[in-house]
């Protein structure tokens, strides 16, 4: 279907990339999206999608806003404390982009229930989530992109451990939760990185939709806010992994 003129004018910086064009903002129209977590790092990811013109955003998240995510989910606002956080997100989404379509989930998600995303976003702050995501992700066959912030540290990956030979999940990367697993409830974290993070959740679930560039596949983003630095390092598929490996 073409563009209308409306379309045109709103995508006109996407259309003048030649590796998105008029086709990678159709792909993006037509593109349905989950996201699991509507805060630090879902908020900017979500917005980025949604604006970019994507279809369809489903968000999953249980909790309402408190005082003490306002210093770095900046989708919220002194208003909207005690709301659910998907609502605010959500109209904050329909503000920007009317025609695109946002399926609320307010509750958190659990392996029963089924996500409609064709790529998967992993905005969650806890490992529990994150095993299962992964877990679903490879037996359907989707893309999960995965983010985590705390402190001063961010990283960013893709992982297609279904959808690419080879490929490695996210548990041989993370075999198995860390005993010292930090949250950032405890521990502090800076809210521009987790900008940042979910920034690039938002570019590598846009490269995958509309094939630009090379997704972070078998790579793992890591930023480190004090040093200023970003650097990649190469994650090989363990066969091992109880997940993607070769044992049965
Ligand atoms: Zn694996």
């Amino acid at each position: 279907m073409a563009l209308t003129p409306e379309q045109l004018d709103r995508h006109k910086r996407h259309i003048l990339l030649k590796e998105i064009g008029g086709p990678g903002v159709q792909k993006l129209l037509a593109a349905k999206v989950s996201i699991i977590g509507a805060g630090a790092l879902g908020g900017p990811c979500a917005m980025y999608l949604s604006a970019a013109g994507v279809g369809e955003i489903e968000l999953w998240d249980g909790d309402t806003v408190e005082r003490s995510n306002l210093q770095r989910q900046i989708q919220f606002t002194e208003a909207d404390l005690d709301k659910s956080k998907v609502d605010v997100l959500a109209s904050r989404l329909k503000a920007g982009a009317p025609d695109n379509s946002v399926r609320t989930q307010k509750r958190r998600w659990g392996v029963a229930h089924a996500l409609s995303g064709e790529i998967i976003i992993d905005a969650t702050d806890n490992y529990e989530t994150r095993f299962e995501l992964n877990q679903v992700a490879h037996a359907s066959g989707r893309v999960l992109v995965s983010g985590a912030a705390t402190r001063w540290s961010g990283q960013v990956s893709v992982f297609a451990s279904g959808v690419v030979a080879g490929a490695p999940c996210y548990q041989c990367f993370v075999p198995q939760p860390p005993p010292d697993a930090e949250a950032c409830e405890d521990v502090g974290v800076v809210g521009p990185v987790t900008g940042i993070v979910g920034s690039n959740m938002a570019l590598e679930a846009m490269k995958i939709i509309t094939g630009a560039g090379k997704p972070m596949i078998g790579k793992i983003g890591l930023i480190d806010g004090l040093g200023g630095m970003t650097r990649q390092i190469g994650l090989p598929r363990d066969p091992a992994c109880p997940v993607c490996g070769e044992a049965p």
